[in-house]
């Protein structure tokens, strides 16, 4: 008989942020598989649990998925927990979980911390109705180009950032979501723990003070309290990097915005780069 693949959620800072169920889960199986070995090491060493460890991370994520499916297939149970928070949650973990499926291995969830839920609830921003992003991307166009997707739902925003992007995020989110209600959740559960709340543009003025620290999560609220202003060469490269994320190279995307804008090539090549030197 195949075993179970158990998705046991961890601390996101504060070791006593684990249920009961999680600990005994964590003692039962026969492996655990994690990111990072050492960062794991000390939860267990923390509670007593000297079960044998794996690594599983997004460099490894395929092959070892294929490895650990074989072992739950010869009936072994594992446990799969990532450096912090629920595993597969903006971490490695899905590819696992449905290869275990398809291997006939019982797939069971261990709930407990994920860090833009405890940020959604702490923030004050209405929770009946969200949209949580992931992390937004690292570079320029196709972050905004990723804003300006989401500029139409009508729902809480919720995205992981890393504090040194965090400011001029929170700054593209005020030109392309328009002026709005912020929160920024900073080092949820640990000793420096800080919910910030203002406008976006406040945000990023304080955010933008020193290279903001540790580890956060921006929540935005969907009522916007003053429109973004309407700029051009932002649509164009806005729109080229939208096409670019679905696979058209760039000499493609930019023809189809010419197009698409009823711009000539050369003037849509010009917006493209007065946005790029913005
Ligand atoms: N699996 C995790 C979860 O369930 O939340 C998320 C992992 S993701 C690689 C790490 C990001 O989650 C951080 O960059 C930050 O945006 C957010 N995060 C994790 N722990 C946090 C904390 N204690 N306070 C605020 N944000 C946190």
């Amino acid at each position: 008989m195949a075993g179970t693949l158990y998705l046991v959620a961890t601390p996101i800072g504060n070791l006593e942020d684990i249920t009961l169920r999680a600990l005994r889960v964590l003692k039962e199986v026969s492996l655990i598989a994690c990111e990072d070995t050492r960062h794991t090491r000390v939860l267990l060493e923390h509670y007593g649990i000297k079960t044998k460890l794996t690594s599983y991370h997004e460099h490894n994520e395929r092959e070892r998925a294929e490895e650990l499916a074989t072992l739950l297939k010869e009936g072994q149970s594992i446990a799969l927990v990532s450096d912090a928070g629920t595993p597969a949650i903006s971490d490695p973990g899905f590819r696992l979980a449905r290869l275990a499926q398809e291997r006939g291995a019982q797939v069971v969830p261990i709930p407990g911390a994920t860090a833009f839920v405890a940020a959604l609830v702490a923030s004050g921003l209405p929770t009946d109705e969200f949209f949580f992003g992931g992390f937004l991307p690292a570079r320029f166009t196709q972050r905004r180009a990723r804003l300006t997707e989401v500029r139409a739902i009508a729902s809480t925003l919720v995205f992981y950032e890393a504090p040194h992007r965090v400011a001029e995020s929170l700054q593209d989110a005020r030109e392309i979501l328009g002026e709005r209600e912020a929160v920024v959740a900073r080092e949820l559960t640990k000793v420096h723990e800080e919910i910030v709340r203002g406008r976006l543009s406040e945000l990023a003025e304080h955010f933008g003070k020193e290279t903001a620290r540790g580890e956060m999560v921006v929540v935005i609220d969907r009522n916007v309290l003053e429109e973004p202003k309407e700029d051009s060469t932002l649509t164009v490269a806005a729109r080229v990097a939208a096409l670019e994320n679905e696979g058209m190279d760039a000499r493609a995307a930019l023809k189809r915005v010419a197009r698409e804008m009823g711009l000539s090539r050369s003037e849509a090549y010009r917006r493209l780069t007065a946005s790029r030197r913005t």
